[in-house]
């Protein structure tokens, strides 16, 4: 077969006057969007919107607008280094590529004889959903060296969880359908934040004569335009979502029909829901029993009805239950069957891509979930981690309990690999930095998961500095512990066609010729009519007895709220418009602000502006205080994301979060961080 022709090949040479390329955005975001690149003499001159994709529609974030300020930043990594100085103090000398895989491959190998496989901790989450950089060599390398297996549990593994078990992930509702719904309810997510271009599809939909509900702790730019905003207490979304469902049984609205034909656990569901009356989850949730009997009213009476299921709800010990019962809502409501009408989620696993490439069993070795990596470093010892691989992440900004992260990654006899863009939090405790292309620099494959598209990322710009791709290190790492045979893959552009070669399908032939691949069951599904659960029976499973051992307080319960006399604010950490999860959180920002309600402010005799601490027994954040009515009072807000360096003593809102899981999934309970706040002397 012909190897793929990058835009940069096809469109014009670089190095002349300024031209326009196209590649994708592999970044973790929901719209995997088409770019259009101005370069010159190689260099990034502008990123903005491609038109070649219906749903980016000529327009990006404002934040993947600035991505050339990582590339040609301060921050960026040029090359190999290894640690000079105290860990977390950022000294480093720069060595060669081949003396930095040498110390390695030498220091795997050693912690292997001496303490198995399992004593090397590889490290990664969604610095790029890229099929290149995530899953490919990476994963074989850990595979055949046995490691510890990571369990990515940080975001949606509690949403995961409930859909897997409800509907087996049965494809879900994508942007292009809804303008075809009469209600739509964006449950726990912000558009505005993230997963802009869904926003232009509600709006259609708006205009055409949708209602639109918001359930969400904050008052967004969405539920102001809202008909019906529940400003839920963060933690609450199960019994809400119970509310609805008893509303539904109790009033004949529920579709037994359909119930009795496609569903399993019924009457399960029906009796754990039994309690949940309007005043009584409106009591627990804070929020108005006539608003909430007002949206289960629409609920049940509007066709096509859609729930937009966010990542909001979950991150709180009651996540994957809030998640369950926010999806079962369709089925016992009959919302399926009909364009526009079902739920929407993550998309990512619509395509049925079960990367044959890794081309290695997962062995049975050590779990690690990577909400704990702090106990890991500090507590673990059958055996110890001996090594820790970090990519694609910055766990000492992101992961909870920050304290004890940052207290493992100082010991002096762990050994750490940084393998990144640019200087982050992580990466200033490494023992040996490798230096990463960016997606402009290197090839990928963009997977959506909102919309369904795959594209194909290209390099659109000389490689910065001595900066290797994931496909080129991991690779590199194969060969010399001999993990990769002879007439395998070499180098990035070589994997790339491996990878297309074997995507299910045409996508790969699709890929090739420039056109946009179709999943197999066509570009916009319609639930329980193109698609059904991929469940054993292909029916929704209501109460999934499998979980119910698994909850710490069985299927469909609410555990109640842990705040205290001493820490009874509930902070929460959701998404911005700065950063990509914590991707370019090294950009300068205004100063960092903690959202907090008048009520609040004024019990504290705080002010706008002042200097603030917030605290907890696992840490504190020094930050300036924004007293606004838009967040209800009890909660407050730290944006997502943020780097060690946005806040006044260099801890981040994770300082605060419990490493305590969700109660399906294992996710991570940012939203359970109980904390106090009192003013800061400026002095
Ligand atoms: S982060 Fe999202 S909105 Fe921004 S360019 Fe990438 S895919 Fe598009």
């Amino acid at each position: 077969m012909s190897r793929p022709v990058s835009s940069r090949e096809r469109n014009v040479p670089l190095g002349g006057p300024a031209s326009v390329v196209d590649t994708a955005c592999p970044l973790d975001c929901p719209d995997a969007c088409t770019l259009s690149v101005t370069v010159r003499h190689g260099k990034l001159m502008d990123i903005d919107g491609s038109h070649r994709n219906a749903v980016t529609g000529g327009y990006i974030c404002a934040k993947v607008r600035k991505f050339g300020d990582r590339v040609y930043g301060p921050d960026r990594l040029l090359h190999p280094a290894i640690r000079r100085g105290r860990k977390g103090e950022g000294k480093f000398e720069r060595v060669s590529w081949d003396e930095a895989m040498e110390r390695i491959v030498d220091r795997m190998q050693r912690a292997k004889a001496q303490h198995g496989g399992a004593s090397i901790l590889p490290y990664s989450y969604g610095g790029s959903n890229g099929l290149l950089t995530q899953d490919n060599f990476d994963a074989r390398l850990w595979r055949r060296f046995g490691t510890s297996r990571l369990a990515r549990t940080l975001c949606a593994a509690p949403t995961g969880a409930a859909n897997m078990a409800l509907y087996g992930k049965m494809p879900s509702v994508t942007y292009q359908d809804y303008p075809e719904a009469a209600l739509i309810i964006l449950w726990g997510v912000n558009p505005s934040a993230s997963g802009i271009h869904l926003i232009p599809y509600i709006r259609d939909a708006r205009q055409r004569g949708a209602k639109l509900v918001v359930v969400d702790p904050r008052s967004t730019q969405m539920s102001r335009a809202a008909d019906v905003h529940l400003q839920v207490k963060p933690g609450t979304d199960v019994v809400v979502a119970l509310a609805i469902h008893r509303h539904l049984f109790t009033a004949g609205l529920a579709d037994e029909p359909f119930l009795q034909a496609h569903a399993r656990g019924v009457d399960e569901l029906r009796s754990r829901a039994e309690e949940w009356t309007f005043e009584q989850a409106a009591a627990i949730a804070g929020i108005s029993a006539s608003d909430l009997e007002r949206v289960a009213e629409l609920y049940a009476r509007s066709s096509p009805a859609l729930i937009r299921c966010g990542w909001g709800l979950e991150r709180n010990r009651n996540g994957g239950n809030a998640a369950l019962a926010v999806l079962a809502l369709p089925a016992v409501g009959g919302k399926f069957g009909v364009r526009g009408g079902g739920y929407s989620m993550s998309n990512s696993a619509s395509w049925n891509i079960e990367r044959p490439w890794i081309g290695a069993p997962e062995p049975d070795t050590r779990l690690v979930n990577m909400n704990r990596l702090g106990r890991a470093l500090t507590e673990y010892n059958d055996p110890p981690v001996d090594v820790l691989f970090v990519y694609n992440a910055n766990p000492a900004a992101t992961v909870p309990d920050q304290r004890r992260v940052l207290k493992g990654l100082e010991r002096e006899d762990l050994f750490t690999v940084v393998f990144e863009q640019v200087m982050t939090d992580t990466a200033l405790y490494a023992d040996v930095i490798l230096p990463n292309t960016t997606f402009l620099e290197g090839y990928d494959f963009a997977k959506a998961y909102g919309p369904l598209n795959i594209a194909l990322a290209n390099p659109v710009i000389d490689v910065v500095g001595e900066a290797r791709s994931n496909a080129d290190v991991f690779g590199e790492l194969c060969r010399r512990l001999g993990f990769i045979d002879e007439g395998e893959p070499s180098g990035e552009l070589d994997l790339l066609v491996h990878v297309l070669d074997r995507l299910p399908g045409t996508i790969g032939d699709d890929l090739r010729n420039g056109d946009p691949p179709v999943p197999p069951f066509g570009p916009a599904p319609i639930q329980f009519v193109d698609v059904f659960p991929l469940t054993a029976d292909r029916k929704v499973d209501l109460f999934p007895a499998a979980l119910e051992a698994t909850a710490p307080a069985g299927l469909y319960r609410y555990q109640p709220d842990p705040a205290t006399d001493k820490y009874p604010l509930t902070l929460i950490s959701p998404a911005s418009e700065r950063t990509i999860s914590s991707t370019l959180g090294e950009l300068p920002r205004p100063d960092v602000k903690l959202a907090m309600h008048p009520d609040d402010a004024a019990a504290r005799g705080l002010a706008d502006g002042d200097l603030v601490r917030i605290f907890n027994d696992l840490g504190e954040v020094h930050c300036l205080l924004w007293v606004v009515p838009t967040i209800r009072a009890g909660t407050i807000s730290l944006p997502k994301g943020l780097w060690r360096r946005s806040t006044r003593n260099g801890f981040t809102g994770t300082a605060l979060v419990p490493d305590s899981l969700t109660d399906l999934g294992g996710g991570a309970c940012f939203n359970d961080a109980r904390v106090q706040v009192t003013s800061l002397p400026t002095a």
